[in-house]
């Protein structure tokens, strides 16, 4: 990140890196307010955040004021924290339990809302980070193709992945191209309900998105490369 750059710059920068069609989602995690005025003043309007409490506040301070502003969930959910978040959250897309998504699906429809969902699949080696194996991605989409009616307050959008936190970048490009290819299993499989909304793949963060735009990523999560370092490194 270059310090003498302001955040509508680097947005700008790293907009001109990414392929037509490929969005950015604007982590905003631990910047305040502030900064994502700045930053939607640069025409971004999905940004990504990872505590519910801290969405929730800046959702109070902006959502009145930026109607088109898009609020991604991107972190651990808790199932009983889902009910906060739900009356306005975009997208979450960090679902790794049939129990968050029958959670949100309960209070997507509560508040007569589709909430759009990412299945957040485990690619990394380091055990600490969360996600479905590919054979309980399988059995979790065998589980809801015969189950469309009951959930229609989730729409399935896609696959969510972290690659492993190194400097081996041969291992991210193995990791994100698992990814892809899952990607096309599950398109392939015939058991999503509605395939054609199943197309986004979001992958790459700050330090390693031009490795998964290579993967065919849709959306890129940055964060530090836009607002600079975190004052807390817990995620
Ligand atoms: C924090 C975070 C990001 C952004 O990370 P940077 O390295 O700051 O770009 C992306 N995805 C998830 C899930 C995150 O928690």
């Amino acid at each position: 990140m270059s310090p003498s750059l302001s955040i509508g710059d680097r947005i700008m920068a790293i907009r001109q890196t990414l392929p037509e069609g490929v969005r950015l989602v604007a982590v905003s995690k631990y910047h305040p307010s502030e900064a994502i005025v700045e930053a939607y003043e640069a025409g971004q309007r999905i940004f990504g955040e990872s505590r519910v409490q801290e969405l929730v506040a800046k959702n109070e301070e902006l959502g009145a004021m930026y109607l088109d502003l898009v609020w991604h969930f991107i972190g651990p959910l808790q199932s009983n924290k889902v009910k906060y978040i739900a009356p306005f959250v975009h997208t979450i897309e960090s679902v790794t339990s049939l129990k968050l998504l029958d959670e949100i699906n309960k209070h997507a429809l509560k508040h007569q809302r589709r909430i759009n969902v990412l299945l957040e699949v485990h690619i990394a080696e380091e055990e600490s980070k969360s996600g479905f194996t590919p054979e309980e991605l399988m059995e979790l989409l065998e589980y809801l193709s015969t189950r469309a009616e009951q959930y229609r307050g989730v729409r399935l959008v896609g696959l969510m992945g972290m690659a492993t936190y190194t400097t081996d970048e041969e291992q991210i490009d193995r990791e994100f191209a698992e990814l892809a290819q899952l990607m096309q299993r599950v398109r392939d499989s015939g058991l999503l309900v509605e395939g054609e909304d199943f197309d986004e793949l979001s992958m790459g963060m700050s330090g390693d998105y031009p490795i998964a735009l290579r993967h065919g990523a849709t959306l890129v999560r940055i964060g530090s490369a836009i607002f600079g370092e975190r004052a807390s490194s817990e995620d």
